[in-house]
């Protein structure tokens, strides 16, 4: 999502519907100041207070970005919400068209040395989006199971 009442009308719209959790991600853009906004100008931290005022279960960002912009925008967003769980689906970076092809440019290995950091960020669900391969989910899995086997949890 981009937009505060677009999503708050989409997730009142989920929440009326099932008795599942409800995910509301929104799509965020580095600015030249460099903050964190979507396009439709949506801060990280006013798009996480509107989505759980809606009832969203679970917040985070997804796309636009790979795995290092994702830890500012996370620590953005639980500087707002200590409790609700952030999901974060990172790009494999950004990508370059070179002859008509997209290529990401973060390796498995780079987006899981990240690991670390997004989680301390507050992310509680790491996956992927674009330009992401089952090598770079693996990756990230391995390396949430070694942070948590070296915090005792
Ligand atoms: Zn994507």
């Amino acid at each position: 999502m981009s937009d505060a009442t677009e999503a708050c009308l989409a997730v009142k719209a989920a929440k009326e519907n099932t008795k599942l959790e409800v995910i509301c991600t929104f799509t965020f853009e580095k600015t030249l100041q460099g903050t964190y906004r979507t396009m439709m100008g949506l801060s990280p931290e006013d798009a996480a207070v509107a989505a759980v005022k809606a009832g969203a279960d679970i917040i985070g960002p997804n796309c636009g970005n790979g795995i290092a912009r994702m830890i500012d925008i996370v620590k953005a967003m639980r500087a707002v919400d200590k409790k609700t769980p952030i999901l974060v689906h990172a790009n494999a970076g950004l990508p370059t068209n070179v002859d008509g092809k997209d290529i990401f440019p973060e390796s498995p290995a780079d987006m899981a040395a990240r690991v670390p950091a997004l989680i301390e960020a507050g992310a509680n669900i790491i996956g992927g989006c674009c330009g992401t391969t089952p090598e770079h989910i693996s990756a990230i899995k391995k390396a949430v199971e070694t942070y948590q086997a070296k915090k005792g949890n």
